[in-house]
């Protein structure tokens, strides 16, 4: 039956079933109009999010539309640097180019006064006492590292304040 399918000379031989090589993209990403205002702000060390003129709506980072009503949000918030989790996930399963010791925490923290929570890393409590409700803040890097980037924000840590009810949270109505 090989003979059908292999010449003779390579009888014997382990078929080649994968190869593993290194590839990369370069891209550039145009922002537009809100985001810039959201990425320029992290560089100065603000979190801003935008208003909805219609349901009143705090989007972060800001779109610069409400999805809901089809309308501008021009209406800049400047957001405070603690939130409550809303929820979470414990990253256990190890990739190529991680920079974080596994398990790690990834979760959606809702900034006070926002309505659309954020993807950040939860760091400085062990991950098995990670919560939904926990109130935590963000973590920045130096002043000289500031960038225009949410890793501007080095991820967000318990701030020590009492739990919140997650269910009745502005976000979640
Ligand atoms: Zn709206």
């Amino acid at each position: 039956m090989s003979d059908l399918l292999l010449p003779p000379s390579l009888e014997g031989v382990e078929m080649v079933r994968s190869v593993r090589t290194p590839a990369h993209l370069d891209y550039s990403y145009t922002p537009g109009r809100a985001m810039s205002r959201f990425l320029t702000g992290l560089a100065e060390k603000k979190i801003r999010g935008q208003r909805c003129p219609s349901c009143g709506k705090v989007y972060v980072p800001p779109r610069g539309a409400c999805p809901t009503d089809g309308v501008p949000t021009e209406e800049e918030v400047e957001l405070p640097h603690t939130g409550t989790i809303t929820t979470f996930c414990i990253v256990n399963v190890s990739f190529y180019g991680q920079g974080m010791e596994i398990p790690y925490v990834s979760a959606l923290v809702l900034l006070d006064d926002s309505d659309i929570p954020l993807m950040h890393l939860v760091q400085e409590v062990p991950y098995d006492q990670v919560r939904t409700g926990m109130r935590v803040e963000a973590v920045w890097v130096s002043d000289d590292e500031l960038k225009p980037t949410l890793e501007s924000i080095k991820w967000f840590r318990p701030n020590g304040e009492p739990d919140r009810d997650a269910s009745t949270m502005r976000g979640n109505a």
